[in-house]
């Protein structure tokens, strides 16, 4: 068994993993270690062949894998980064000892000064929603398929539906038309696409795939395979309109019906998690509730775009080296961001106190709902930290606004977001 110490230790090599690791070196962090139970670094970005990624990062649009390989590039040369692939962190103690297992290695036990959580999301499965029906074969995860395209060779079907259109249900839709598969429909429970706009229109209207919104599927047909699944309309309760199902053939059944943040062993420590974003709750610094103990990327809430991400590597990786050298600020007080009307969730959720001179904060909130004309405020008891008017906001986009800290003080007692359309008053 091996024991060795870090200043940080990553447990995930995705994009969040990588920056972060980068950060941490910059920001003072001798011995840094990445561990990543996949056989190669870049995460779930290995899969997304297409391109549209770094267009804030680099200014430039990137495949997945272009975009993955200038981090995992700069992370290879630098040799204060230890990188160990086929390495499952299965627990993390409160006095960051982690222990990992890999096929060449055994149990790798190491320790460090600050730990960072970089574990991405995995999607949900036909159990989580609990369609009626048969189990038969061809019924998928759409991740699961892109990565059968996209990386092994496979086409899990040529006659597609797609349940969800999130951006990977889309991005599918438009991956398996070029595979030459027949994509029948994406349905849509929500009466509106939790997608990127770009990918509702480059993925489904550019290639004529009908998208049926407010409509379920009711049953998956067939006792070997796939033979067909009942789609039917629902109403603004989300309740089965009666009399409105059709029969849709398909031999492939692919599932896009939300993500879920990994956090097992987060939940195993006692780390507080938002239960509305499913991951833990961080400051301005990333830090979670538990001191030395970081969070960045989809672990902490699910992100549309990998340039975010890498923003919250960045930040969770100086943080984490700060930490290690003793020199991140000790938070005296929180005070809590709050998500209200029209804003569904925000991270950070809390800002600890003191903040530096001139420090700014960028908050990440997603709407509760489409809507057009709307008005962004940021408040606390001090007056208006943000007021913002957005032509659009769609719950599939991130809105992100900073908010500067002067005027937030320890009688600040918590900080409100909320949208409001502009004929309701909001200004
Ligand atoms: C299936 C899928 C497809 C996607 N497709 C797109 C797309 O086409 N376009 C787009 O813009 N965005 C896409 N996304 C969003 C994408 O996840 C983010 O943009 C970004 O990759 C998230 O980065 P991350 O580092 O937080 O997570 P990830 O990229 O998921 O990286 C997390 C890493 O942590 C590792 N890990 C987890 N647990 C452990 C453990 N216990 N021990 C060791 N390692 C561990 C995982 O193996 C993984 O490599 C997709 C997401 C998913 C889940």
């Amino acid at each position: 068994m091996n024991k060795q110490f870090f200043d940080v230790a990553i447990i995930g090599g995705g994009p969040a993993g990588l920056a972060a690791a980068l950060s941490a070196r910059k920001a003072g962090a001798k011995q840094v270690v990445i561990l990543e139970r996949d056989v190669e670094l870049g995460g779930i970005l290995q899969q997304c062949i297409h391109n549209g990624f770094g267009l804030h990062r680099f200014q430039e649009e990137l495949t997945g894998p272009g975009y993955a390989g200038r981090f995992v590039r700069m992370v290879r040369a630098d040799t204060g980064i230890t990188v160990y692939t086929e390495a499952m962190v299965l627990e993390v103690a409160k006095d960051k000892t982690i222990w990992a297992v890999s096929p060449t290695l055994g149990l790798i036990q190491l320790s460090a000064r600050a730990v960072i959580f970089a574990m991405g999301c995995r999607e949900r499965t036909r159990g989580a929603i609990r369609i009626p029906g048969y189990r038969p074969a061809g019924v998928f995860t759409a991740g699961a398929a892109q990565r059968m395209v996209n990386m092994e060779g496979f086409l899990p079907g040529k006659n597609i539906v797609i349940l969800g259109s999130g951006d990977i249900g889309l991005i599918m839709a438009r991956r398996m038309t070029l595979e030459g598969a027949k994509v029948q429909a994406v349905v849509e429970l929500m009466p509106f696409s939790n997608g990127l706009t770009r990918n509702v229109v480059q993925c489904l209207e550019d290639f004529a795939i009908p998208l049926h919104l407010s409509h379920t599927i009711t049953f998956v047909h067939g006792r070997e395979r796939v033979t067909g699944v009942s789609v039917a309309a629902v109403d603004a309760n989300r309740c089965i309109v009666p009399g409105s199902e059709f029969y849709l053939p398909c031999d492939c059944l692919l599932l896009s019906v939300g993500l879920i943040p990994e956090n097992e062993l987060s939940r195993a420590m006692d780390i507080c998690l938002d239960g509305l974003t499913n991951g833990p709750v961080v400051d301005q610094y990333r830090q979670t509730c538990v001191s030395g103990f970081f969070a960045a990327g989809n672990v902490v809430h699910v992100h549309d775009l990998v340039d975010f991400v890498s923003e919250e590597g960045d930040i969770a990786g100086r943080s984490a080296a700060l930490f290690a050298n003793g020199e991140l600020p000790l938070e005296k007080q929180y005070i809590n961001v709050k998500a209200e009307t029209g804003i569904r969730t925000v991270v950070p959720q809390r800002i600890s106190l003191p903040t530096a001179a001139g420090e700014k904060v960028r908050l990440f909130m997603r709407a509760q709902e489409p809507l057009t004309r709307s008005t962004l405020t940021i408040t606390t008891t001090a007056g208006k930290l943000v007021e913002r008017k957005l032509p659009v906001a769609k719950p599939g986009e991130m809105i992100v606004a900073d908010i500067s800290t002067e005027k937030i003080s320890p009688d600040s007692q918590e900080i409100i977001v909320t949208l409001l359309p502009q004929s309701l008053g909001g200004a």
